[in-house]
């Protein structure tokens, strides 16, 4: 993450104890009395309006009754661990893995789970008591000042001004994760393309390295660095032609001030480093045309004004455009080619660099 939430305070996050509340007093202690006597009152008027709840916690009821009772405490023991999300991504406990529970409660879960996200938070009982996900998602983004995807920096979140919202990215995937399907401080709002072109099901948590926590109260400040090659100087700076002829990686090197566990394994689940090749590799052209634009147009008017001042000029006006952090180190690589300014001064035309 580039950035983290600032959580808010918000009761649809108690929603989520309703369903700790099923798993820990009804489903945990089955025995020979009817699931229903289990049930406290708010989940009781859900059992009776809801028939796809209601019987979902019956069949569900049905196969804990016939489990052990070390079988009972290994459900509620992985429900708690695998919704401690803070220190599951920081990797201070490791998750437990479902397929050490009894299989044929798995079965039952895991669907009944993914199902709950889509279904119980949009009941009518529920939005009331807990609110609505669309206005807990827009306090969230208001009060962080998100209009970009904290994750990548640049993709587009739906704001109060759009029509819906951004999807809630279940960060610790529902797939592999079903037990916090519900439980907000998993669900953070990303972008499209960080959430489900990148990530999609992949268990984040899978190589044992920790993860940065969406919603951490601490993060470090990640700078992006850009390392420009001089020898393609001349392809940076002019539009690609044909396919043989595109930047490569190697070309423009994308890296991060941070190099952690967290930054490492960020990297590697959202594809940033290369998504951020990909934005500058699009934009460098227009981007080196500012600066030249910006030479030709104050050089005359202001008394030495030099290319290095157009590239500053360029960087400090373009800080806060939404592909500003890629632009500013971008540019500030390009300005230590000295051959580069050399040649923008002498010219100051369309074509600086001779072969
Ligand atoms: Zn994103």
């Amino acid at each position: 993450m580039l950035r983290v939430y600032k959580s808010i305070s918000h009761d649809i996050y108690k929603a989520h104890n309703l369903i700790e509340y099923l798993v820990n007093e009804v489903w945990c202690k089955a025995d020979k009395k009817q699931c229903k006597d289990k049930l406290n009152d708010e989940l009781k008027a859900l059992y009776e309006d809801q028939p796809w709840f209601q019987e979902q916690i019956i069949a569900i009821y049905k196969v804990c009754k016939s489990l052990t009772i070390q079988g009972k405490e290994d459900f509620k023991t992985a429900f708690a661990h695998n919704n401690r999300i803070e220190e599951l991504c920081d990797g201070t406990i490791t998750p437990i893995a479902l397929n050490t529970l009894n299989k044929d409660l798995v079965k039952v879960v895991k669907p009944f789970f993914k199902e709950l996200y889509t279904k119980f938070l949009g009941w009518k009982a529920i939005r009331e008591t807990y609110g609505e996900k669309k206005t807990y998602y827009d306090e969230l983004n208001l009060k962080n000042g998100f209009i970009d995807c904290p994750c990548c920096g640049y993709g587009d979140l739906k704001t109060i001004y759009s029509k819906g919202r951004s999807a809630f990215d279940h960060y610790l995937p529902q797939k592999h994760y079903p037990f916090s399907s519900t439980n907000f401080n998993n669900l953070v709002p990303i972008c499209t393309t960080c959430n489900s072109d990148e990530k999609g099901e992949v268990d984040i948590l899978k190589e044992g390295k920790p993860v940065y926590y969406p919603f951490a109260k601490t993060h470090p400040n990640i700078e992006v660095t850009v390392d420009v090659k001089s020898k393609a100087l001349k392809k940076l700076i002019e539009p690609t032609n044909d396919l043989k002829s595109r930047i490569t990686k190697s070309e423009i090197i994308v890296d991060f001030s941070v190099n952690d566990d967290k930054t490492e394994s960020w990297d590697k689940i959202f594809d940033i480093k290369s998504r951020y090749f990909g934005k500058i590799a699009n934009n460098r052209v227009g981007w080196f045309k500012s600066v030249d634009q910006q030479y030709k147009k104050y050089k005359g008017r202001i008394n030495n004004y030099s290319v290095e001042d157009a590239f500053d000029d360029v960087i400090e006006d373009d800080s806060n455009e939404q592909l500003g952090f890629l632009k500013a180190p971008y540019l500030k690589s390009l300005k230590l080619n000295t051959h580069l300014v050399k040649a923008i001064g002498e010219v100051s035309g369309s074509s600086v660099i001779k072969d």
